[in-house]
């Protein structure tokens, strides 16, 4: 009950994305399934365990830098939270059709996640992006379709999920 509730402060006490530096990482075991690493949430980072938690406070890391780039993505987003969740939930509904092609093709086909996905790996891209993460504007003019057959993954990129 408590993990469930954990999160409401969070979103009322949620500062701007540009006023953000760094995002804790914090176990929350309700709203993190098995399976997922990670979750950006209003400036916070949710963990479905402690390990990962601590291993994301201790420093860089792809999935850290897969979390920060939704922070410079929801800057680029007006500088709203809101408007980040809005449209990912929209990108998301859009892309809805494409799991019977794809085994969580809604979530992997989001502009958002192509972007994050894509430079994980690059410890340097956040950095690089100070004004925002702009690249998922591209993935988005593409019909789903055309992100499944343009952009898919390497077996690295699907070793666990990044939300
Ligand atoms: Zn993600």
């Amino acid at each position: 009950m408590w993990m469930m509730l954990q999160v409401l402060p969070i979103m009322w006490r949620a500062k701007r994305p540009s006023r953000i530096a760094d995002m804790p990482a914090q176990v929350n075991t309700f709203w993190l399934r098995r399976g997922y690493e990670g979750l950006t949430f209003f400036g916070r980072i949710l963990t479905p365990t402690q390990q990962l938690a601590d291993q994301m406070n201790s420093g860089p890391s792809p999935l850290k830098t897969h979390e920060m780039i939704h922070l410079r993505q929801a800057l680029a987003c007006g500088d709203s939270w809101m408007r980040f969740y809005l449209l990912y939930i929209w990108y998301w509904l859009r892309a809805l059709p494409m799991n019977r092609r794809l085994r969580h093709g809604a979530y992997l086909l989001n502009p958002f996640e192509l972007e994050a996905y894509r430079h994980m790996y690059d410890p340097t891209y956040v950095a690089r992006h100070p004004d925002g993460c702009q690249e998922w504007r591209r993935y988005a003019r593409l019909s789903p379709r055309q992100r499944y057959e343009n952009y898919f993954y390497s077996k690295k990129d699907l070793q666990g999920n990044h939300l």
